[in-house]
């Protein structure tokens, strides 16, 4: 018997992370049959060459440890599905892409999903369930929460503190931090794609444009 590994969430996000897990998998010489993909709405029986599970159906292959990496881009939902896998006893995985450039001191938390040329610097701390989608920088210093998401090309420079849920939209750009005086973009904030902060972002708040500014909704 072998351990089972998932891709918890079947649809874009878990596409583009599968083939990166079967990646590093494969460098661990555990074959391509031992990943699944984990749906509670599966889309089909097959996607892109896995099968894919309920959970119930998950939980019922006959393995000897299951892991599973929540790649759904919704905060809220992996947060949920945490405490789903928790539950039942499931472990979580890092995926990573193997181009990935990791520096000194990064302590990253569990069922981190790093894609292709994300790069984190040195000295940084990262809650569980970090996403960082394509291109994403986090620079020096920094501080991320759990459960936050980076959509592709965040650039995020040195000394920024990330709260909790929050989520950088697509090439968004955030101004660095100074020691002891760090950016900070609140827990639950959303930050619009492109949008260049150069200050803090309140708790809850979703910001968009250069310099970002509080979206004003009509
Ligand atoms: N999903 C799930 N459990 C949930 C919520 C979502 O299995 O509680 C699945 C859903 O059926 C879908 C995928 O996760 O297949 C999320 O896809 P979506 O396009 O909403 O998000 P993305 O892949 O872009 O993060």
């Amino acid at each position: 018997m072998a351990n089972l590994f998932a891709i918890y969430g079947a649809n874009g996000c878990g596409r583009g992370i599968i083939p990166l897990a079967r990646a590093q998998l494969a460098q661990a010489g555990i074959p391509a049959d031992q990943l699944v993909f984990v749906d509670d709405n599966p889309p089909a029986l097959e996607v892109n060459g896995h099968r894919v599970l309920t959970f119930e159906q998950f939980l019922a292959e006959d393995c000897v440890e299951r892991y599973a990496s929540l790649a759904i881009a919704n905060s809220r939902i992996r947060e949920m599905l945490a405490g789903r896998c928790i539950g039942a006893g499931v472990h979580f995985w890092n995926v990573r892409a193997a181009n990935v450039v990791e520096m000194d001191e990064v302590a990253l938390g569990d069922g981190a999903i790093l894609s292709p040329f994300v790069t984190l610097t040195s000295n940084i701390r990262i809650g569980v369930h970090f996403q960082a989608n394509l291109y994403s920088y986090v620079e020096h210093d920094c501080v991320i929460g759990d459960f936050v998401t980076f959509a592709p090309g965040v650039k995020c420079n040195g000394n920024v503190h990330i709260h909790d849920h929050a989520y950088i939209g697509s090439g968004a750009i955030i101004r660095q931090g100074i020691p002891g005086k760090p950016l900070v973009i609140g827990r639950g904030a959303v930050v619009g794609m492109g949008a260049v902060v150069t200050k803090d972002v309140p708790p809850g708040v979703t910001v968009v444009g250069n310099p970002a500014r509080p979206l004003i909704k009509d």
